[in-house]
């Protein structure tokens, strides 16, 4: 069944199109890594599926919500819909828990115990339990990162979005972001990912679409779409890309 369903999206800053009609469906469980050169549109794209950009045209529905910007269900929507961005935007005055406490706190209306236990859930799913009362400053950026995504994480979201969440990250750092990632997908989480580690990409997503001039330019299973790209922008792209 389909977790997320986009239909036709079109969105423009000014006169700058940037989705030219977009439809994409998602079945729940699925990885889908999006791909495309700077300025394609897939940052637009994410931000759009989780309300922080108003669509032009078009439809989506995701996690069962239509969306239609309206405060009340634009909240309940993003409740399901969990986003990180390359910059982890941690409160640098709040501790780990209370970071990750925060927006629970504001919508769950959980007792202080429940919370507790929320935050220690999310952190040992990402293997930073003992950090619970540190402080963001005393983390290094990879593990700045982890509690972002926990962050999202103790939302209980069904979809998850992540926007080049390792961009901003030495090489030793990232992996250990990508392998809290991947073990989400092994969980079963419904993810859409932003990304240019092209194996990961190719390990992890079960769909790749690759995003050219605010277009879906192509699409399919990771392994036939490296092997075989079907247009010469995708092929032109992996060759630049893939070592
Ligand atoms: P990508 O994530 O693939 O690099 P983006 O979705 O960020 O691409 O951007 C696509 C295009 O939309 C770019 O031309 C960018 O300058 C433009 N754009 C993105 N966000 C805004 C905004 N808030 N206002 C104006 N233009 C924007
Ligand atoms: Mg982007």
């Amino acid at each position: 069944m389909s977790i997320v369903t986009v239909e036709n999206v079109h969105k423009r800053f000014d006169d700058n199109e940037v989705l030219k009609g977009v439809s994409l469906n998602v079945e729940t469980g699925q990885v889908v890594a999006l791909l495309g050169r700077s300025g394609s549109g897939k940052s637009t794209l994410l931000r759009c599926l989780n309300g922080l950009e108003i669509i032009d045209s078009g439809r989506i529905e995701i996690s069962g919500h239509t969306m239609d910007y309206e405060p009340k269900r634009l909240r309940a929507l993003r409740q399901d819909v969990g986003i990180v961005f390359q910059s982890y935007n941690l409160f640098p005055h709040l501790s780990v828990a209370e970071n990750i406490m925060l927006a629970p706190n504001l919508v769950k209306s959980l007792d202080k115990t429940k919370n507790r236990q929320l935050a220690e859930q999310v952190l040992d799913r990402i293997g930073l339990l003992d950090k619970i009362d540190a402080y963001p400053d005393k983390l290094s950026g990879g593990q700045q990162q982890r509690v972002a995504i926990a962050r999202a994480l103790a939302m209980e979201p069904r979809v998850m979005l992540f926007d080049e969440v390792t961009s901003a990250l030495d090489p030793e750092l990232t992996e250990e972001v990508l392998a809290v990632i991947e073990q989400l997908a092994r969980d079963g989480m419904t993810m859409l990912l932003v990304t240019h580690e092209m194996n990961f990409a190719r390990r992890v997503a079960n769909m790749i679409v690759f995003m050219n001039e605010g277009r879906i330019w192509e699409t399919g299973e990771p392994e036939a779409m490296f092997a075989h790209p079907q247009t010469p922008e995708f092929r032109a792209f992996t060759s630049r890309n893939v070592k």
